[in-house]
C-alpha cells in the first residue's frame, strides 16, 4: 500500500516541510512541497536524501551491554536492570553524581521530558545539552537585553524586505540553503549584502570583509561610534545603558579598528556609510562571532548597534541570530539547559520554581537549582560526576578538546547512550539504548524564527528500538522513581508539554496536535485561538523595568596568534556525522584549508599531509590551499572523527554563555614527515 506523510526535515533549524512516500511502510522517497510555510518548497541535499538513515545497515535495533569489554546485544530488561544496578545506588546516596547530556536534535517534547527526568525523576541539577555549543551566546546576549531569546524576531519572509543585510560570521549558503531565497529576494529589490567573515563563503555578497576572527565586536563598535558622529542614533525604544555603551566605544577610530580586524579602512568606512544610508539594515550573525570567548559580548556589540540606530524590531531590519541545529530553537527553550525550567523559565526564579513545582506536583525544595554548564559537565565527568546519559549527540567528536573529552568519559564508572546509530560516543558507552528516528516519532520543534510545526510519525522503529520518549520513562521506572512519568500514549505527554508552558516566555499551550495539522505558528501561542506572534520584541520589553538592558562592551583587541584556527561546517556533512558520514549522497572528506601565502610560509604545498597540534591532542590533514580564506588562519570542518575538535581548547569558555571558543584558537603546523 502507498502513503504519504508529510513531515519536517530533521536536519537543520530552516525545518523545511517535505513529503515522505511509503510503500508497503517503508519510506521510499522525499519529495519537497511547495505548501512548505518556510522555505517554500526547496531543500537541500542532506533533506533530500535523508532516507538513506532510516534503515542503515548500521542501525541500532537491539540495547547493547558492555560485558567483558565488548557491547553485546541484550534485551531491554537486561538492559534496564543493568541501568538500575549501576545508577539506583547513585541517586540514592548523591544524585548529583549523575549527569543528563541532552541534544539540539530532539524534539520539545524530549527536550521537556529530558529536563523533567533530570531534575523530578532522577533529581540531579546536573542536565545541560550540546546547543551550549551552538547558540547560546547570542541566546545569552537577546536574553539579558530583552528578557527573550528567540533566534529571528521576524519571520523570514521579513529578510526580503531588508535593504542591507550585513552577515556576520554567517555561511548561509553552504548551511542553511533555502534561507538564500530570502537574501536573494532582497538583493532582486536593490538590498545591498555585505559578508564579514575570514573566509570568503559562497553567497550574494557585494563586498566582503575578510576579518581577522574575534574580531567582530570592535567592527560593530566603530559602526555605532561613526553612526553617533553621523547623527544616526534614534534608539528603537526606551532603554537602559545606553551612555556607558556609546562611552564604550567613544574611543574607537577607523584606523585603530581596521588594523586590529585586519581589514581596509576604505571597506571599513564603506560599510558604515551603507548602514548610515539604509532605512532597512539587518544584520544577521551566525556561529562566526558568537563561538568566541567573547561570543555574549559580540553579538550584544551588535545588538546595541541595531538598536541604537532605530532598526531593532522593525520588519526587514534589526537583529537576528541563525540558529543552526536541527530543534535548536525548541531545544532550548523547555528545560534541558542547566539553567531552565519549560517554557523558558529561569531555575534561579522563585515564582518560575514555585509554578513549575506545583504543576509537577513536588514540593519546590524537590527541584535542584542550576547545574553544571555543558562543557563543565563533561569536563567532570570521572570526578564528580559518575554516571552519564547522553541522547542524540556525539561529544567524542563535538565537544572542543575531544581528546580530553574522550578521557574523561572513559573516567565514567557508567556511561549510557541513547542514539539511533553507533557514534563514536556510543561505542565508548556501557549501555547503548536503540531509539527512533524523525520519522519514527511524532512531536513538534520550533524552528529558526520561532515557527513551532509538527512533526508525524510515517514509520515504526525498526527490531527492539523503542521511541525515545518510552526510553525516558522506562529510565525513571527502572530506578523505582516512574510515579510522574506514566504516559498512557505520547498524546498525554504532548498535552502535559503544552501546558506545562503556559504563562512562560515560551508559551506553547494555545497549541495541539490537531491545531498544528493546519498550520504553523510562531510562539508565544497562548490560547487556542491565539494566531502567533511573528514579531516578539516589542516594548515594553520581557526585563524588569520593560527596558531594553543595553550592554557595554569591552573593546579589547585579541591576541593573534602565528596561525589561527577557525571551525565549522561544509554543505555535504551534518554536525559530528554519525548520519551524514554514513549517507552516500552526502560527500566531503577532512582537510585543512589555509591560503597559499601561509602554506609557502610553512612549506606546505597542495595536497600536502599537514600535522597539526592543539592543546589536547594532534592530527595530520591533507592540505587545501585557496585564497578564500584570510592569510594566517586555518580552518578545519568539525564533522569527522581527527578532524577540528583535536586541536579546539576544552577550556576557552565565554564567561556569560559558557560557549566554547570553537571559532579562534592557536594550532601549529608543519608538514608531516615521510618515513
Ligand atoms: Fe533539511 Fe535544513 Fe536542508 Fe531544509 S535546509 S532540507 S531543513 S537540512
Amino acid at each position: 500500500m502507498s502513503r504519504t506523510v508529510r513531515t519536517t526535515c530533521p536536519y537543520c533549524a530552516v525545518q523545511c516541510n517535505f513529503d515522505l512516500h511509503l510503500e508497503a511502510g517503508q519510506a521510499v522517497r522525499i519529495t519537497p512541497t511547495r505548501e512548505c510555510p518556510v522555505a517554500g518548497g526547496t531543500v537541500c541535499k542532506k533533506g533530500l536524501s535523508a532516507l538513506s538513515d532510516l534503515r542503515h545497515p548500521d542501525r541500532l535495533t537491539t540495547p547493547l551491554l558492555r560485558r567483558d569489554g565488548k557491547l553485546r546485544e541484550v534485551s531491554w530488561e537486561t538492559a534496564l536492570s543493568a541501568f538500575a544496578a549501576q545508577v539506583g545506588p547513585l541517586l540514592d546516596t548523591d544524585p548529583t553524581q549523575l549527569g543528563v547530556f541532552g541534544s539540539g536534535a530532539l524534539t520539545n517534547e524530549k527536550t521537556y521530558l529530558l529536563g523533567k527526568l533530570a531534575r523530578v525523576g532522577f533529581g540531579t541539577p546536573n542536565i545541560d545539552y550540546n546547543g551550549r555549543f551552538c547558540m547560546s551566546s547570542a541566546a545569552t546576549a537577546m536574553n539579558r537585553s530583552f528578557g527573550l531569546d528567540r533566534g529571528l524576531g521576524f519571520p523570514l519572509a521579513d529578510v526580503a524586505k531588508a535593504d542591507l543585510i550585513v552577515l556576520f560570521g554567517a555561511n548561509i549558503a553552504e548551511t542553511l540553503p533555502p534561507v538564500m531565497q530570502f537574501l536573494k529576494a532582497a538583493k532582486d529589490r536593490g538590498a545591498t549584502i555585505v559578508n564579514i567573515d575570514p573566509r570568503s563563503t559562497p553567497g550574494l555578497s557585494q563586498l566582503h570583509l575578510n576579518l581577522y576572527p574575534g574580531t567582530d565586536h570592535l567592527l560593530a563598535g566603530l559602526l555605532l561610534k561613526l553612526m553617533g558622529e553621523w547623527g544616526r542614533l534614534r534608539p528603537s525604544a526606551p532603554a537602559e545603558g545606553q551612555r556607558e555603551v556609546l562611552d564604550s566605544v567613544a574611543h574607537l577610530t577607523p584606523e585603530q579598528v581596521a588594523a586590529a580586524c585586519g581589514l581596509d579602512v576604505d571597506d571599513v568606512l564603506k560599510l558604515a556609510q551603507l548602514y548610515a544610508q539604509a532605512h532597512h539594515p539587518l544584520i544577521l550573525s551566525g556561529r562566526g562571532p558568537e563561538q568566541q570567548t567573547n561570543g555574549t559580548d559580540t553579538v550584544s556589540a551588535l545588538i546595541n548597534l541595531a538598536f541604537l540606530s532605530g532598526h531593532f524590531g522593525k520588519p526587514g531590519g534589526g537583529y537576528g541570530t541563525l540558529t543552526g541545529q536541527g530543534n535548536g530553537q525548541g531545544g532550548r527553550e523547555h528545560g534541558q539547559k542547566n539553567d531552565q525550567l519549560p517554557g523558558y523559565r529561569h531555575l534561579n526564579s522563585p515564582a518560575d520554581r514555585a509554578h513549575m513545582a506545583a504543576f509537577w506536583g513536588v514540593p519546590e525544595s524537590a527541584l535542584p537549582g542550576v547545574g553544571k554548564s555543558a562543557q563543565d559537565l563533561l569536563l567532570s565527568c570521572g570526578d564528580d560526576i559518575r554516571a552519564l546519559v547522553v541522547i542524540g549527540t556525539n561529544p567524542a567528536i563535538s565537544a572542543p578538546g575531544a581528546p580530553l573529552i574522550r578521557e574523561r568519559l572513559a573516567a565514567l564508572d557508567f556511561l549510557v547512550v541513547i542514539d539511533v546509530l553507533p557514534s563514536e560516543t556510543a561505542l565508548m558507552a556501557d549501555l547503548v539504548l536503540p531509539g527512533s528516528m524523525w520519522a519514527e516519532e511524532e512531536g513538534t520543534t520550533t524552528n529558526l524564527e520561532g515557527r513551532v510545526q509538527r512533526r508525524r510519525r510515517a514509520m515504526t522503529v525498526p527490531g527492539l528500538a523503542r521511541e525515545d520518549w518510552r526510553i525516558l520513562c522506562d529510565l525513571a521506572h527502572a530506578v523505582g522513581r516512574g510515579e510522574k512519568f506514566r504516559y498512557a500514549d505520547f498524546p498525554s505527554l504532548q498535552q502535559e508539554f503544552f501546558a506545562a508552558t503556559a504563562g512562560g516566555k515560551a508559551d506553547y499551550s494555545g497549541l495541539s496536535a490537531e491545531r498544528l495539522d493546519s498550520g504553523t505558528f510562531q510562539w508565544p501561542i497562548s490560547h487556542a485561538q491565539h494566531p502567533g506572534t511573528p514579531h516578539p520584541y516589542f516594548a515594553p520589553y520581557a526585563t524588569a523595568s520593560g527596558r531594553a538592558q543595553l550592554h557595554p562592551v569591552r573593546m579589547s583587541v585579541p591576541e593573534r596568534p602565528a596561525l589561527t584556527l577557525t571551525t565549522g561546517r561544509v554543505a555535504g556533512q551534518y554536525q559530528s556525522g554519525t548520519q551524514s558520514r554514513r549517507n552516500p549522497a552526502l560527500k566531503g572528506t577532512p582537510d585543512v584549508q589555509m591560503h597559499p601565502e601561509t602554506a609557502r610560509q610553512y612549506g606546505i604545498s597542495q595536497g600536502q599531509a599537514v600535522h597539526l597540534a592543539g592543546p589536547h591532542g594532534e592530527t595530520v590533514l591533507p592540505a587545501q590551499l585557496t585564497p578564500k580564506i584570510r592569510p594566517g588562519v586555518a580552518f578545519i570542518a568539525f564533522h569527522w572523527p581527527g578532524s577540528a575538535n583535536e586541536l579546539t581548547s576544552a577550556h576557552a569558555l565565554d564567561p556569560h554563555s559558557y560557549m566554547p571558543a570553537f571559532k579562534s584558537g592557536a594550532v601549529r603546523a608543519s608538514v608531516q614527515p615521510v618515513l
